[in-house]
């Protein structure tokens, strides 16, 4: 299996040679010939499948292969990319710019918690690939700063996650504006009630195509497990560093706290390390992934909602410091290292009040997980110590608040937007009322040209 044999055009081929990527992956043989036909998919394929070359790659030969004279000078954007986090919008932006080095095509991405400044700037440029998070392109799209209207090829990716955090209606309205005609593709971990539905809306006779469902770990993910006590945690996870020839590591931790408290031991035993969670700012977060990436650290800790999609190029091990108790989030985790047939190990640490989750795991995954005696620090308490309680009580009050005030952060994010967008929607009717109505705003910064086309009548009737 050679990506020659799909059909894939020279200027690709080279990039994706300079990549070595010498085969494509499941995903990728099997969805990229539909695309190229033109076909409407519905995938099912985590991260770490190589799911965002299987879309980006065809779509790129589209778009290279549809260009015209005018293409590069009046850039519109044909391509729509959402995703749920700015971490994946990044990857992806970065793998359209990798895969399409040699195609001449243009692509941003545009995403929350920053300001809008840069993004406005480079939409006005002009794109041909636009990556976006549902919220903050909803803001733009109000403000008139993108338009849609010349959009041929939409690609949802991670669905699953993005209705998991409350985009559904950002969505909708979002698809509402985009033509009718356009090639859909839709990408999906797990497949809910509600994202079959979603799906019906917006694909039109797709292929499917399926790989590695959500419940099997890849097979290339070595996993052992240590039992040990709350207490030597720490000392444990110290000595599986310095013992096991671990070069790099990405690291659970269930809260932002326990976070940053890790890398504060790590440091102080001389251990490289950067935390990355919602409570870092963006650019810190982007700082601390390109500092692993370039291997300037050693240990990488995330709590799951910041580990996200991110994508490490050959990330071999995987430390749970503490056991989900959510099943699926034990495979997305682990699902980190090992990507695309990689060689991956995924090592848990568990203190006896987390014993019970590694049964549930257990039954999701169909596999008992190897448990290493060799440890110098066995599970020895039957009943928890009074330190281990209290340290437990603490925990859950620092998770609770945690949770709380991501809610209220997401709840003032969402009220912040809307009354923007009310605010904006005041000035357009003001503006238009006193201009006579004749001359709206105009879109992607060449506001003097001609009438905005998001609101015609093909448009409006566009969720299928
Ligand atoms: P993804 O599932 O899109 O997050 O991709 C997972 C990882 O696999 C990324 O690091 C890609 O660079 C890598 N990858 C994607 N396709 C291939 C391929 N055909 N050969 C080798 N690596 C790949």
């Amino acid at each position: 299996m050679k990506f020659e044999n799909l059909q894939i055009i020279e200027p690709i081929l080279r990039a994706l040679k300079e990549e070595n990527y010498s085969q494509p992956t499941t995903i990728q043989w099997e969805a990229i010939p539909h695309i190229l036909n033109r076909h409407d998919v519905f995938g099912s394929a985590q991260t770490g499948t190589g799911k965002t070359a299987a879309f980006a790659i065809p779509i790129l030969q589209h778009l290279y292969n549809d260009k015209t004279e005018n293409s590069s000078k009046f850039r519109k954007i044909k391509v729509l990319v959402l995703t749920p986090t700015r971490e994946l919008a990044i990857q992806i932006a970065e793998s359209f710019s990798t895969y399409g080095k040699y195609t001449r095509t243009r692509n941003t991405v545009i995403y929350g918690g920053v300001s809008q400044g840069r993004q406005v700037e480079t939409l006005k440029r002009g794109v041909d690939i636009l990556i976006a998070t549902p919220g903050r392109l909803l803001d733009l799209m109000e403000q008139k700063y993108v338009n849609l209207s010349n959009v041929e090829y939409l690609v949802l990716d991670e669905a699953d996650r993005m209705l998991d955090m409350g985009f559904i209606h950002d969505i909708k309205k979002i698809i509402k504006v985009l033509p009718t005609e356009r090639q859909s593709l839709f990408f999906s971990a797990t497949m809910p009630k509600n994202i079959l539905e979603l799906s019906g809306n917006i694909l039109n006779n797709p292929k499917k195509v399926a790989v590695n469902p959500t419940f099997s770990t890849a097979e290339t993910i070595k996993q052992f497990l240590y039992y040990t006590n709350k207490s030597s945690k720490t000392e444990l996870l110290m000595h599986i560093l310095e013992t096991e020839q671990i070069e790099q590591v990405l690291l659970f931790s269930k809260t932002k706290h326990g976070a940053d408290r890790l890398v504060k031991n790590l440091e102080l035993r001389k251990v490289s390390a950067a935390a990355i969670h919602s409570n870092k700012g963006q650019n810190q977060r982007q700082i601390a992934l390109k500092q692993f990436k370039s291997k300037e650290i050693r240990v990488l800790v995330a709590t799951d909602i910041a580990a996200r999609g991110i994508d490490i190029d050959k990330l071999k091990y995987v430390i749970n410091f503490d056991i989900p108790n959510e099943s699926e989030t034990y495979v997305h985790r682990i699902g980190r290292c090992g990507r695309a047939g990689e060689e991956g190990t995924a090592i848990s640490i568990c203190e006896n009040e987390e014993n019970h989750y590694i049964k549930d795991i257990e039954k999701l995954i169909k596999l008992k997980i190897n448990v290493i005696d060799n440890n110098p620090f066995p599970q020895t308490d039957r009943r928890l110590s009074r330190e281990d309680r209290k340290m437990i009580e603490k925990e859950k009050m620092q998770l609770k608040q945690e949770q709380s005030s991501a809610r209220k952060r997401n709840l003032a994010e969402k009220n912040s937007r809307n009354a923007k967008i009310k605010q904006t929607t005041e000035n357009n009717v003001k503006s238009r009322s006193s201009k006579g109505k004749s001359n709206p705003k105009q879109y992607e910064g060449n506001r003097s040209s001609s009438a905005p086309k998001s609101r015609n009548s093909k448009q409006r009737s566009s969720v299928r």
